[in-house]
């Protein structure tokens, strides 16, 4: 296909496609799947080789947040039965790191609900972050505490987070109608304020909350602008108590079909598989590996992922192996301009998947679907469903159809008496 060899000269390149070739690529057919996975894995080997960064999440604080974004579990008036905590001391977060460091993740992302933190909070964390680096010497960082206000990213950057997570979610032009209590723009500043400090920027998307191809190629357009380091891509998981709870729909060839767009658009940038793959790839999530060179081990926010030994065994068995903490993750390209700039990741002056001079920023509070990685969407109702994500449904259902036993509501790890999947 003509299509698939033009994007894979421009990946090896790093040069940007064009909007309509984006937007071809979410056009292809079931029957062109795996030629489009051929097609960007090749792009994805030419930058990651067959890498898989871990990356783990710890919820510092989970739930009862006063803004209202419609994908997110913990939102203003959700009803979700998700566990509902407030800060975690320093030393239980870094045990909870550290189980997740044991498990093979070479980041731990520190992810708190809230429109943004306040000055002490910034504190909170910070003393966190020490305390993790001292257990995990040579761990990397990510911080996704909401919109920040002046000289926090510095003070974030100061303590030692070498990275911070903030979400575009969804393009400009939907963005209204999926948050009203803040704008697409505070987000944008936000991510380059942690850009200006020296912090490696981490943003991406939502898919799956009803946005047409052209949204979805919108908003990875303004992150490849923006320049992160990494793209989280989540797909929502409608968790029942939210505005989204009927929002069903991806198939796992859509969300392939995503992913590989992304990798086009951005083939040199560490492409998460974020919140929504057990629910949306299903048995189909080994083929993602073949497009995304970075996942979240075990469980998101506040629903649960796979058990953390199937995410290794998926990655063996599909013939990549766990990136090690001693390996940069991003080409040298980026690494080397991460290095001058500070953080951990890059920017590149005037290449890399960004366009994007020198100045510019990125970051979001999101993956996995929430605030940061927020994690997720949603979930179920008072009484949680008690089957494993990723176990099979008691019947099949169609392509598309609701999957609502594959959502789980996270019972264990951070904020509970129960150890964490890693
Ligand atoms: S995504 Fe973040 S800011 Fe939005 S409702 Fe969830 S926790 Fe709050």
């Amino acid at each position: 296909m003509d299509l698939l060899n033009t994007l894979v000269d421009k990946g090896l390149r790093r040069e940007l496609p064009t909007r309509d070739e984006a937007l071809a690529v979410l056009a292809t057919s079931d029957d062109d799947l795996l030629d489009v996975v051929t097609a960007a894995g090749k792009v994805r080997r030419q930058w990651f080789g067959r890498r898989v960064k871990l990356n783990y999440l710890v919820n510092l604080k989970s739930g009862l947040c006063p803004e209202d974004c419609s994908y997110c579990s913990q939102r203003l008036g959700s009803t979700a039965g998700i566990l509902k905590y407030t800060w975690l001391k320093p030393h239980e977060a870094a045990a909870a790191a550290t189980a997740g460091v044991a498990g093979g993740a070479k980041r731990v992302c520190l992810v708190a609900s809230g429109r943004g933190p306040t000055d002490r909070d910034v504190d909170r964390v910070s003393r966190t972050i020490e305390a993790i680096k001292e257990e995990n010497e040579g761990i990397e960082v990510c911080a996704c505490l909401g919109l920040l206000s002046a000289g926090q990213a510095d003070r974030l950057r100061e303590a030692g987070a070498d990275a911070y997570n903030h979400n575009l979610n969804t393009s400009e032009a939907t963005y209204e109608g999926i948050t009203t209590t803040h704008t697409y723009a505070d987000r944008v500043d936000t991510v380059q304020q942690a850009q200006a400090a020296g912090l490696s920027a981490c943003s991406g998307l939502i898919a799956g909350m009803g946005e047409t191809d052209a949204d979805l190629v919108d908003v990875v357009f303004a992150l490849r602008e923006l320049d992160p380091d990494s793209v989280p891509v989540n797909f929502l998981i409608p968790f029942e108590g939210t505005p989204l709870a009927e929002e069903w729909n991806l198939t796992p060839q859509r969300a392939l079909r995503i992913l590989a767009m992304v990798r086009f658009v951005c083939p040199d940038v560490e492409v998460r598989l974020a919140g929504g793959r057990e629910v949306h790839l299903r048995s189909l999530q080994p083929l993602a590996l073949h497009l995304v060179n970075s996942i979240f081990l075990g469980d998101y926010l506040t629903s649960e992922g796979q058990a953390g030994q199937a995410d290794l065994d998926m990655i063996a068995d599909a013939g990549f192996e766990v990136e090690g903490a001693g390996t940069v993750t991003l080409p040298q390209h980026r690494a080397d301009v991460a290095q001058t700039g500070g953080g951990c990741g890059s920017h590149e002056a005037g290449g890399g998947c960004g366009s994007h001079s020198e100045d510019a920023g990125c970051g979001s509070h999101a993956d996995g679907g929430g605030c940061g990685p927020c994690g997720s969407a949603a979930q179920s109702t008072p009484e949680p469903v008690a089957e494993p994500a990723g176990a099979p449904a008691q019947e099949p259902v169609p392509a598309g159809a609701a999957h609502t036993g594959l959502v789980a509501v996270r019972r264990r790890g951070a904020g509970t008496d129960l150890p964490p999947n890693a």
